[in-house]
């Protein structure tokens, strides 16, 4: 039995928001008091910050309760975020499970520890607001004070919440209620807390980041042109963008702005209209098509990398193979493939014509494969020509990695230390998931 809780370990499952989301609940837990340790130094409070976006992200997220429990048999467990948001009674039925909150109250974990620290394992906690009733914006985004645990060069920060698309397939609006978006000032004053703390980058996050709209009126290009005006972070990068939210105005800035990072992963979903059109999506593969061709053309060098889902309800043949040719005509650097997972709740969820698992996995393979040939062709196209990376990290056989601002991994072996520094690459040779190269200035 836990006395008083002093110690916290925190999992983080899913998306990138999620990651930025874990940052601001340690950093609200740090402030008040409790110190923060890994799970396998016995935690007295061990929150584990979920996704439900697939029935495969739940699985790990049941995987990693079990996990965590195992380690740290007296500690108390908290599950928050999207697998509560979805369905609270499935994660209150997990036995190691001591208290669970949705979206909307895990950023107020502190004020749960009182009673956490008196009710047995057998009396569990849960309080979970409907999300697209609740008025959440007070607790969207608190800044954090410490970011990306396990990471010094690069920060998430969360700027936009909340989605109103309502794709047929996805569950994210009901967990994570209407659009929402950070005030600019506070952007502000959170990347230059970052710059400050020595991060190089910034990863923008959203559920729905190209919907970014400031009280102030600004959209996301006019975030960015402050940031940049007002800041002196060295790299801002952003995570996916919804296609028909792509604008000229952000497209010239990606462009001209040297300090913000030639990558878009921009989700598709699907190549056949009528799929597209079944998934509630806003545009035709044909703006899909234009819109790549417009980008490539504008800036050669960019990464584009696309979601795509296969198996989705009443998928045949002949639209499978619409969207494996569109791939395959795409400039698209990398795909990431996603197997259709039914989600309750959904407008999916009700379609009768279900794809078979085994030509579910078929499709899927076929694409991962094309993905890596994608990949290679793109890192091929660089072999001598010279890179900006910001190193991360020293692998266990000494090469630094790190990342080109146009999202190549690349290795490189030096005597001295370069983490944390943006230096220019000469690309040597293209490996298995990454490049190799050498220093052009040290
Ligand atoms: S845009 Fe569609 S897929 Fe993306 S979060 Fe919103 S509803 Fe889900």
């Amino acid at each position: 039995m836990i006395n008083k809780i002093e110690t916290v370990s925190l999992k983080t499952l899913g998306c990138r928001l999620n990651q930025s989301e874990s940052d601001c609940i340690l950093d609200s837990l740090i402030k008040n008091g409790l110190t923060h340790v890994s799970d396998d130094q016995n935690p007295d409070l061990i929150i584990i910050n979920s996704c439900a976006v697939t029935k495969q992200a739940e699985a790990k997220t049941r995987g990693a309760i079990t996990a965590a429990k195992k380690k740290s048999p007296m500690g108390k467990l908290v599950v928050v975020g999207c697998y509560p948001q979805e369905s609270a009674e499935k994660v209150l039925a997990i036995p190691e499970v001591d208290l669970v909150l949705g979206n909307h109250e895990k950023y107020k974990i502190i004020d749960y520890l009182p009673s956490l620290e008196k009710i047995s394992h057998e009396e569990k906690e849960h309080c979970v607001s409907n999300m697209l009733d609740s008025n959440v914006d007070n607790y969207t985004f608190p800044i954090a004070n410490i970011c990306s645990a396990g990471s010094t060069t690069r920060a998430f920060m969360k700027v936009q919440d909340g989605c109103g698309y309502f794709c047929s397939y996805c569950i994210i609006p009901y967990l994570r209620g209407s659009v929402r978006s950070r005030n600019i000032s506070d952007c502000i004053d959170e990347t230059k807390l970052l710059v400050d703390k020595g991060y190089k980058e910034i990863v923008l996050s959203g559920i729905n980041l190209g919907t970014y709209k400031a009280e102030t009126g600004e959209n996301l290009a006019g975030l960015l042109k402050k940031m940049l005006a007002e800041t002196d972070i060295k790299r801002i990068r952003l995570s996916s963008i919804e296609p028909n939210l792509i604008s000229s105005d952000l497209l010239e800035i990606i462009a001209h702005e040297k300090r913000i990072c030639r990558q878009l992963h921009i989700p598709l979903q699907h190549g056949s209209d009528r799929i597209l059109k079944l998934m509630n999506r806003k545009y035709k593969s044909s703006d899909y098509k234009s819109l790549i061709e417009k980008i490539k053309n504008q800036i050669p060098d960019i990464c584009i990398g696309a979601d795509v889902i296969v198996g989705f309800p009443g998928e045949r043949d002949d639209d499978f193979f619409e969207m494996l040719k569109m791939l395959e005509d795409l400039a698209l650097s990398y795909l990431h493939v996603f197997r259709y997972s039914k989600r309750p709740g959904t407008k999916a969820s009700q379609f009768k014509e279900n794809v078979k698992n085994s030509v579910k996995k078929e499709r899927s393979k076929i694409l991962r494969d094309l993905s890596l040939k994608k990949q290679k062709k793109f890192f091929d196209s660089f072999v001598n020509e010279k890179l900006e990376v910001l190193f991360e990290k020293k692998d266990k056989h000494g090469f630094y990695i790190g990342h080109s601002d146009n999202y190549i991994e690349v290795a490189v072996k030096n005597n001295k230390n370069l983490i944390n520094q943006i230096i220019y690459v000469k690309v040597c040779k293209v490996l298995e998931d990454k490049v190799e190269g050498e220093l052009l200035v040290e």
